[in-house]
This record gives C-alpha cells, structure tokens and sequence, in this order.
C-alpha cells in the first residue's frame, strides 16, 4: 500500500489491509455519477467492494442536503453503523456530498461523531489518498488545504480540480459504470444561480465547465464502448460553458442571456455546440453513434434559441426535457430568485413543443414556500392543468440553513403543506395517466435497462401476471414495463403500448427496434 498521507493517517484501517468498501448514495444524478467515480478509484487502488454496508469496513455516504429529510435518512442511520464501528474497531466512515460544506467542520463533527473524514464535493477526488490509498495519479493529486479560497458564495480549492481529474479517470478507464447501455456524463460542476430556498451553490460552488474536447472524448469512449443512452448532467447543463475562453471553432455562438446577470457568451462553446458535437459522433452506417441524448438538469433562464433548434435536429437529442418551475406564480417565483416569470416560462415551452412537436415534459414544483397563499398556490394547479407535464417531482418547501430563504419566515404550517403536496400529486396523477393513456396502441422502442419481479397485484393488466419481466424507457422517458428475461437488459426493443397507468406503460414485443 502507498505510504499514508500523515495529516489523516489515523483514518488508516488498523491491520493495514485494504477496507472492502461500501458507497451509499443519496440525492441526484450529479450524486451517482460522483460515486461512479469514488468506487472506481477506490476499485484501482485495489479495494475490493462489499455486498453491503453492514459487511463493509470502509463506508462512504455520498448524502444529499436539499431537503432535511435527506440529511435525516443518514443520520437516522448513524446509530446503527455506530455500533457496526463498536463490533468492527476497523471500520472507517467517509461522509461526502452536499451535507459537507466549508466552515462548518465543528458542526458536522456534532451531528455526525461516527464520521472519520469529511469530504466537500470538490474534495472527493482526494479520497484515495487522505485513506492512505493512494494511487499517486494525476486523479489523486491533492492542492495544499491552505489554497482554500471564497469563491462567490462558497468556498472551493483554488485549482478546482474536478474537470481534470475526471477526464483522468476517464482515460484510466477507472470510473466504476454501474448503468449497463445507460451512462451519466458530467459536464459542469457547480451553480451560479440565485434560487433562495437551494443549499447547491453553497454546497457545490460555482459553475465550472468542462472543457469542451474532454466531453467530447469522453462520449466517444462511451460510444465506443456501445453506451446507447448518455444523459449529461449539470445542475445547470443549459449554462454550459460561459466560463470556458473563448475559442476560434465557436465564433458562430453569438448569444447572449435574456434573463438574470448578463453574461459574454460569445465565441464560446455552448450546450448547443456541445449536442451538435455529440450527435456528430457518427456509427459506420452513419447513424448517431450514441442514439439517446439525455441532458438534466435545465433553468428555465439559459434555454437558449440555440439550444431548442439543437434539440429539434440532432436526431440523436431525445423528445424529452426536464425544465424545472417551481411554482406557478410570480410573486412567489420572485421570493425563490427564479429570474423568470410564469409567462416567460409558458412562452419556452410553447416555443419547446413548436419545435419538437409531441416533446414530453417533466417539472420540479416546491410547495409551501415562504409566504405562499392558498390562491398563489392554486396557480401552480393551474399552471400544471395549462402544461400538462408527463410527470411532475413535488416536494414541500424545507427550509436549508444557511439559504437566503432561510431567513424568510416558513410561514406555512406543515398541514397545510402536506395538502397541498397530496392536491398537487392529485391532479397530476390525473392528468400523468391521461399523458401515458395517448400512448396505448401506438409501437415504441424501450432501451430495456432492468429486470422486474413478475407482478404480485393488478391482475387485470393484459399478459401472464407470474411471466419473469423487465422494464426500460422510450425516448420521451416513458418506463415501459414488458415480458421478457435479463437477455433483454441492453436491448432495444419494439413494444406496443398495451396498457397505461400513471407513472407507467406496459406493452407487448413485437420485434427488435430499427
Ligand atoms: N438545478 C435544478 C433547477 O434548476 O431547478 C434543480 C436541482 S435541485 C438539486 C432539485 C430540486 O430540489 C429543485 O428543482 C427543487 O424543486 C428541489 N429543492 C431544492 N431546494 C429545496 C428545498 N429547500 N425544499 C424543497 N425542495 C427543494
Ligand atoms: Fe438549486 Fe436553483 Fe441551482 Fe437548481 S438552479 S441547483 S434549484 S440554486
């Protein structure tokens, strides 16, 4: 094993023998392709993963701070691994993600005192080497702690380290994909915008992309190793490359923000650069060689022209798009920072489904946020009667210590939250099963991606309800659940819809898709 960094030698296993490793992830997308990386790294270290964090001696908790149910489920957990580390002395627990930020060290050490080392989301590519694990790579390479330095809102190592050392795992081949014909792709780190009920600026620092040439090496690596579906990730794709130079081959990119701070964007790569470049990756009979093109999360703020004529050409680009709204109405859009208002929210989608005709469309939608009335709040209900979303993710306001919001009074009780959240899922499950009930009769091509327990309720769906299963998306993101066994999983499928439900299809095979 390579000598121990002395600053954290004492989180070194006792018997110097390399800890079997669980990680444990919570939260967003951002979050699993993070772990992606911690596991492969600790995987060519030479570590060996554990069936279960109970058998681990090695836990790394990837945690999610946005809402204060996330930060409840770990430390819900804490006691248990407590006694896990009073039945095992070996054991070594790493607590990373958006629950670890700047300054708050002595916090974290209160409420979390079964933690051996704290980790920043900009901090995870040290993990190898503050274990004493360290395989010296180029992804290892640590900045000195005292280069720490406020970066807008957050605090970040000065060399932010993350687009490099990520393109070195990428040419190490040591990201550890757990996504089968499905595969995350980061392209920027961070977020810059001013949503005040949202830990993630403070958590995960400012935008930083990466940069363009490595994206791009990177889908092709994924193609190449016959990846059909890559969704890029961002906790704002759409801002995508404003803080890279500017660069002679995007001299077209003449574009600038039509809401919040303005911003240069000329001459710059963009999301809609970026899309084109990876629909351009062509197979030998010309076609995408990467045929699903995914990309979350989207601001309403940066969905540029550009970026929705992209959507509308690049045959590889999916019919889906996630676009966040938060609310329906504008004063409390404005008390969230939004930077939009409901109409100028309605025109982008109006001008999304002029473009892409048949798009389907999800949202995030807070209830209950600081000073929401009953008659503010049934805007939203409107607002999702006049979109109508193929599915919504609805939560209650949380406030976050720390956010701007968080200094606004949480004014509305928690019952009334809850109704209103119930309300909410009420009337988009109505109107989710009369999105899904268009598709029944018509045939689609399901990326099958997970076998499913054969059916212990609902009888009266067509088909043998005990026949073995599996489940996989359409384009617009429909999960379509189909007979079938684990030879499937990474196929493309022709289905036809046979069944809808709320939050599913269900269909029948009729062939291989195209
Ligand atoms: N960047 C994305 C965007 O522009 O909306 C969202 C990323 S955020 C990690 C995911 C979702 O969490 C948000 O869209 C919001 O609905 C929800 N969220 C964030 N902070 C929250 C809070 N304090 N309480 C409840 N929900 C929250
Ligand atoms: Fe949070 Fe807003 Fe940034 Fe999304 S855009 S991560 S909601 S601050």
């Amino acid at each position: 094993m390579a000598a121990a960094d002395p600053r954290v030698a004492e989180f070194l296993t006792d018997d110097q023998v390399l800890p079997r490793f669980h990680v444990w992830t919570l939260g967003c997308q951002m979050n699993h392709s993070d772990s992606e990386e911690m596991a492969g790294a600790l995987l060519a270290a030479g570590c060996a993963e554990a069936g279960s964090l109970d058998s681990a001696d090695l836990v790394v908790i990837n945690s999610c701070a946005i809402r204060e149910a996330a930060e409840h489920k770990v430390i819900g957990r804490m006691g248990a691994i407590g006694r896990l580390k009073a039945a095992n002395p070996a054991l070594r627990v790493v607590l990373t993600g958006c629950s670890v930020r700047a300054d708050d060290t002595v916090d974290l050490q209160r409420r979390y005192p079964q933690v051996d080392l704290f980790l920043r989301p900009d901090q995870e590519p040290e993990l190898t080497q503050r274990l004493g694990l360290g395989t010296a790579t180029s992804a290892g390479a640590m900045p000195d702690p005292t280069t720490l330095q406020r970066v807008g809102r957050s605090v970040a190592a000065t060399a932010d380290r993350l687009p490099g050392t990520r393109s070195a795992a990428v040419e190490e081949g040591t990201i550890l994909r757990r996504g089968g014909a499905h595969a995350w792709l980061p392209i920027i780190y961070g977020c810059d915008k001013t949503c005040t009920y949202c830990i993630v600026p403070f958590s995960r620092g400012p935008e930083r992309s990466r940069p363009f040439d490595d994206v791009i090496d990177e889908a092709r690596t994924l193609a190449a190793a016959g990846v059909l579906d890559v969704t890029l990730l961002g906790q704002n794709v759409n801002s995508y490359g404003h803080d890279l130079a500017p660069d002679a081959r995007f001299g077209d990119v003449q574009a600038a923000r039509t809401l919040g701070r303005d911003l240069p964007l000329d001459g710059r790569p963009d999301m809609a650069a970026l899309l084109r470049a990876i629909d351009g990756i062509r197979a030998e009979d010309g076609r995408p060689a990467i045929p699903r093109l995914r990309f979350v999360t989207s601001h309403p703020w940066d969905l540029s022209g550009r970026l929705i004529d992209a959507m509308a050409e690049c045959d590889s680009v999916c019919e889906h798009l996630h676009l966040p709204v938060q609310a329906g109405d504008d004063a409390v859009l404005h008390r969230m920072g939004r930077q939009y208002t409901v109409d100028a929210y309605l025109q982008l989608v109006g001008r999304l489904r002029a473009a892409v005709p048949g798009i389907a469309l999800t949202t995030d939608v807070i209830v209950g946020f600081c000073g929401e009335t009953d008659a503010q709040f049934q805007q939203t209900l409107e607002l999702l009667r006049t979109v109508r979303y193929d599915s919504v993710f609805a939560a209650a306001f949380s406030p976050r210590p720390g956010t701007p919001a968080s200094r606004l009074p949480d004014d509305v009780p928690a019952d009334v939250k809850r109704d209103r959240l119930n309300a909410l899922l009420e009337l988009q499950e109505d109107i989710g099963l009369e999105r899904n009930q268009a598709w029944v009769g018509r045939q689609v091509d399901v990326l099958v991606d997970q076998v499913r327990p054969p059916r212990s309720h609902d009888h009266d769906l067509p088909g043998d309800p005990l026949a073995p299963r599996v489940a996989g998306r359409t384009r617009h993101n429909k999960l379509v659940h189909l007979d079938g066994g684990p030879a499937l999983v990474g196929q493309f499928v022709r289905v036809v819809v046979d069944h809808a439900g709320p939050y599913a299809l269900t269909g029948q095979r009729v062939g291989e898709a195209d």
